[in-house]
């Protein structure tokens, strides 16, 4: 019989990710499909307190082995926000169009601050070859926890490293994918193939690092 697993989520597109990365060995049931109805408030500091905390929660009401995720986008300019406030940054409904061009703005500001202290020569950070450089570093985060009825826990987590673009590109991706420049691709990971993002992005990593611990456990 396959092991049951509920996955501490409402979002339909991280399901289908979750499945594909999981595979078929498992049956994967949303809270809701768990008949659980909970609203968790993410009240952690760190992504991986905030994963805990929804599987946590899940594994508490149903009684049942539960997962979760929690992921972001962290920029060393802006001292590591949004991070965990990456959904909520600037407001749950204000647009992405929006919340990038904002996040640009305060990077470019970083970059000419530092070129005007003397401590960059270009100042929008820039490489000699117009690519984004590393005053305008920043990396995707997701943290992943799997929490057991005795109350056994374990967590992983994945990283995928880029710089924040000068501008938004790219129609593949979702949220800050726009700004989010590859450089080993020399391109965002809204431009890059969803295969390929899946292959290379935080939630990949920490899924098939989950994967390997289900397994074990
Ligand atoms: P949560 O993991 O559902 O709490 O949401 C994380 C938030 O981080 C999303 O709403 C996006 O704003 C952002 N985020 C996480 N992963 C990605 C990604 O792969 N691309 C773009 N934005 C992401």
């Amino acid at each position: 019989m396959k092991r049951e697993i509920i996955v501490a989520t409402g979002n339909a597109e991280k399901m289908v990710e979750i499945r594909q990365i999981l595979g078929d060995e498992y049956s994967l049931m949303t809270m809701k499909e768990a008949g659980v109805d909970l609203d968790i408030e993410e009240t952690g500091e760190t992504f991986e307190e905030n994963a805990l905390i929804k599987a946590r929660a899940a594994a508490t009401a149903s009684g049942k082995l539960a997962i979760a995720d929690d992921s972001g986008l962290v920029v060393d300019a802006m001292g590591g926000e949004p991070g965990i406030h990456s959904a909520r940054w600037m407001g749950h409904d204000t647009s992405y169009d929006i919340k990038n061009t904002e996040i640009i703005r305060l990077v470019d500001e970083y970059c000419a601050g530092k070129a005007a202290e003397g401590l960059a020569d270009n100042p929008r950070g820039l490489e000699p070859d117009g690519t984004p450089g590393p005053l305008r570093s920043a990396r995707f985060v997701c943290a992943v926890a799997a929490v057991w009825p005795d109350g056994e826990e374990r967590t992983a987590i994945g990283v995928m490293e880029g710089r924040i673009n000068t501008c938004q590109s790219g129609d593949n991706g979702f949220g800050y994918d726009p700004i989010f420049f590859l450089p080993e691709y020399g391109m965002t990971s809204g431009d890059i193939p969803r295969e390929e993002k899946s292959r290379i992005s935080h939630r990949g990593k920490a899924f098939r690092k989950l994967r390997e611990i289900l397994e074990e456990g």
